[in-house]
């Protein structure tokens, strides 16, 4: 198997060139055609398998052949339960992106709001956050929720085991109803399955 076969373009193919990369990993084999067919995935994926370019390279895909020439509002939004992992996948887009005309950045607590909110000024294809900092920033209307057409939670259990079920419930509900869905978790409790049956709609199950 070749990324190349697995239906990603030139541009991205370039990208994972440069990273180094030969082959596709297992979780990426299985996930990427059917993100970019669109259709909502249930990932079940541990930290190490590549999972972050599992969802990344094909929402690039999207985003890139998708582009309003003027307009840049957030179209894919990236959940992550902490600061270093929002950083490390934003390092990650950043990284596949680098032949697109795709913008990212990466919005988590702990530090002051302003650079964050001139950031998103400026337009953002695909927003990395954590949630309680994008729910704050989202009531100041620094962020607009309107055009998401990609969801991705990441780590999803770590999310609830942190306790932002109920931040997670209050993004989705600001949500547009009409988009695409990818959960990845590690684990898969009695509540990530309810949270997942709550979010994604006839789901692909993918294991790594
Ligand atoms: P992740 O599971 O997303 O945290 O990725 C784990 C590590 O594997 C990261 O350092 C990636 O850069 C690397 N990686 C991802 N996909 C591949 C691949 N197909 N071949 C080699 N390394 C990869």
């Amino acid at each position: 198997m070749t990324f190349k076969s697995l239906g990603l373009t030139d541009a991205l193919l370039k990208a994972i060139e440069e990273k180094g990369y030969t082959t596709p990993s297992p979780i990426q084999e299985k996930a990427i055609p059917h993100i970019l067919a669109g259709k909502d995935v249930l990932a079940s994926a541990q930290t190490g398998t590549g999972k972050t370019a599992g969802f990344t390279l094909p929402v690039l895909q999207y985003l890139s052949e998708t582009k309003h020439p003027k307009y840049r509002p957030v179209r894919a939004l990236v959940l992550t339960p902490t600061r270093e992992l929002a950083a490390q996948i934003l390092e990650n887009v950043r990284e596949y992106s680098t032949h697109l005309d795709i913008k990212s950045t990466v919005v988590f607590g702990g530090v002051k709001a302003s650079g964050q909110i001139a950031t998103l000024r400026r337009g953002v294809d695909i927003l990395v956050a954590t949630p309680g900092r994008l729910l704050d920033l989202h009531s100041q209307k620094a962020v607009s929720f309107n055009r998401i057409d990609v969801l991705i939670l990441d780590e999803a259990d770590r999310m609830l085991d942190m306790g932002f079920a109920r931040d997670l419930n209050k993004i989705m509900s600001y949500l547009p109803a009409k988009r695409q869905n990818l959960l990845f978790s590690a684990t898969f409790s009695k509540e990530i399955k309810r949270l997942a049956e709550g979010i994604l709609k006839n789901p692909v199950m993918v294991n790594a």
